[in-house]
């Protein structure tokens, strides 16, 4: 009992000495829509005349994991500096939805599966998430680079010394800025798979403005816009909110008329109507990746399909049965 109590004094005491060296050293608060790879690409940037990388590591407690958008890196620190009046785990649960594209994949797993990666994460089992959950982060639709918009880069350098990274910018599907309607570009920073240390905060030399650099949509105009609003919507939603069952899936196709047949009939009446419909509507299925994703939906005999691809045979879904939601489980904010 009195070892216990030792041992909460101690651990107290140790919290509050943290705070006040982060608060004076340490990085500062993330902004509304940044990344948590931008925040510590901007701590290692102001630190780089000081050895850059060991003070940021050492700094932040950095582990050896590699960035990703939907990372939250370093999270108790940096859950610490931009929610200190919240509890621990209240500080890193906000982190993590308001400061990784996490919430954007989330939304589209089973409830239990995303409170478990959730809860994982926040008591610090970062690894185990990683190992099982990145590939689901890492299917087709993935961006290359981690992009800007040249318009909000030099309203950030005017306003805050220097740009960040936005994590509206990163999501799968998106080519133009929510907020300016303008292209986004392409840096030359890998969308994922820096070592955190090495991270660096977007600047004039890595983010050009030239025309090779514009960010190529996977679709035609039409598609395009309605996936990237619907995506933008997902990062303020609750884990498992854009979640459709399998059986969600055969229903809707039923209704339509392509699930009455074998499986297999099935299978291709349904990869020929969606096919007729994405060229129609300025897509190709191979630039979604495995020519058989369709078909993946609604039997699982391939690979797990990525968000992408779920909110665009949603779209078709919707577009084919000509009303808003499919399903009494499916939310039509989602659509
Ligand atoms: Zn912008």
């Amino acid at each position: 009992m009195a070892r216990a109590s030792t041992k909460r004094r101690r651990t107290r005491r140790g919290r509050a000495g943290g705070h006040t060296f982060l608060k004076t050293w340490g990085p500062s608060a993330p902004h509304v829509d940044e990344l948590a790879i931008s925040v510590v690409a901007r701590y290692a940037r102001d630190w780089g005349y000081l050895d850059g990388a060991s003070v940021v590591t050492a700094g932040l407690g950095l582990t050896q994991l590699l960035s990703h958008p939907a990372a939250p890196g370093p999270l108790q620190t940096l859950a610490a500096i931009a929610f200190p009046e919240y509890a621990d785990h209240i500080a890193r649960m906000a982190f993590i939805r308001r400061h990784t594209t996490l919430p954007y994949f989330l939304a589209f797993e089973p409830r239990a599966l995303a409170k478990a990666v959730l809860c994982d994460l926040v008591s610090g089992k970062q690894r185990t998430v990683y190992r099982a959950y990145r590939p689901a982060m890492t299917l087709c639709g993935q961006p290359e680079r981690l992009r800007f918009c040249p318009r909000c880069l030099r309203l950030d350098a005017r306003r805050l010394g220097g740009g960040i990274w936005h994590r509206s910018h990163q999501l799968p599907a998106l080519t133009h800025c929510p907020r300016h309607g303008t292209p986004l570009l392409d840096s030359d920073v890998p969308y994922t798979g820096s070592p955190w240390s090495e991270l660096r905060a977007p600047s004039a030399h890595i983010c050009r403005e030239l025309a090779e650099n514009i960010t190529k949509p996977l679709f035609g105009e039409a598609l395009t816009q309605s996936v990237a609003a619907a995506s933008i919507r997902l990062l303020g939603r609750s884990p498992g909110s854009a979640h459709v069952s399998v059986d969600a899936y055969r229903r809707a196709l039923r209704v339509l008329g392509l699930g009455k047949f074998s499986r297999r009939v099935q299978t291709r009446a349904v990869v020929d109507d969606f096919s007729k419909w994405l060229r129609i509507n300025g897509g190709e299925v191979s630039s979604l990746g495995p020519a058989r994703w369709p078909e993946s939906l609604f039997t699982q005999i391939e690979s797990p399909t990525s968000p992408l691809q779920h909110l665009v045979f949603r779209c078709y879904l919707s577009d084919r049965l000509r009303v808003v939601s499919f399903h009494a489980g499916v939310d039509p904010e989602a659509e």
